[in-house]
């Protein structure tokens, strides 16, 4: 299969380049004229940008659990994290950034642990009981990656739900919040996600989720404003409509006001 290269169209079955650069390179290749179209009007970078459009767009489209059975591109994240570093003006290959690129892979595979978990199953197994006052599990560690920066926010979540009949293990609420987090995210949709994910798999009369955290794209960068804490909740059922069930939670996390 002949792909664009550098200077011009390697054929990978053969390993004959074809030399030129740009529109010419892909003038004369017939392949390439029926995979990218007319290329008059396309650069070679045009097409290579086209051509890993697509190899992305068939990964998608392949994935049916989503992104579950496919693991991290480590050799990718390597090649990207050495092109960001030569972009920057650092030298790679320097003592101290030989093993970064693979470092930063291994750390990526870590932090994006959770696209690859259904934070849904760990509700699947829930217990009957009669209990129906709420449930609370507050201060829940979490470390996120903020989508926008790629910068983490670390901070609490606290978690309530009125029962109806079915009770979960709190471990399991742990670890809910921490598939959620194990992934690009954004702390209102990750508060949301975890609100709506009990809500419909614990069968619960109601649900709050608050969430409290520090984000480094406000306190390293930008902004610069250190102390500052993003607070955000998401009620549920009886915890949107009862004020005074409102309340309750806001005595238990908070203490009375
Ligand atoms: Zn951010």
């Amino acid at each position: 299969m002949r792909v664009p290269s550098e200077d011009g169209v390697l054929d990978r079955s053969t390993g004959r380049a074809y030399k030129g650069k740009g529109t010419t390179a892909l003038r004369r290749s017939p392949f390439l004229r029926i995979m990218y179209g007319p290329v008059e009007e396309l650069s070679l970078n045009e097409a290579v940008r086209i051509s890993e459009a697509r190899s992305r767009a068939r990964r998608c489209g392949e994935d049916s659990s989503p992104r579950a059975a496919e693991g991290i591109d480590h050799e990718r994240i390597r090649a990207a994290v050495r092109e960001l570093l030569l972009a920057v003006g650092e030298d790679p290959e320097r003592e101290g950034l030989r093993d970064t690129p693979d470092r930063v892979a291994r750390m990526y595979a870590e932090l994006f642990a959770g696209l690859r978990q259904d934070p849904r199953q760990l509700l699947k197994k829930t217990f009957t009981q009669k209990y129906d006052e709420m449930v609370l599990v507050k201060d829940i560690g979490f470390e996120s990656i903020c989508e926008h920066h790629l910068l983490p926010f670390i901070g609490k979540a606290h978690v309530a739900y009125l029962p109806n009949g079915k009770i979960v293990g709190l471990s399991k609420l742990a670890r809910v919040v921490e598939v959620l987090a194990r992934r690009p995210q954004v702390q209102e949709r990750m508060t949301e996600q975890l609100a709506d994910l009990m809500m419909e798999e614990l069968d619960a009369r109601g649900v709050g989720v608050i969430l409290e955290a520090t984000h480094t794209c406000m306190t390293i960068r930008g902004i610069r404003k250190p102390d500052s804490v993003c607070t955000t909740s998401a009620m549920r059922g009886t915890f949107q409509t009862h004020q005074s069930t409102r309340a309750e939670l806001m005595a238990l996390i908070y203490g009375p006001r």
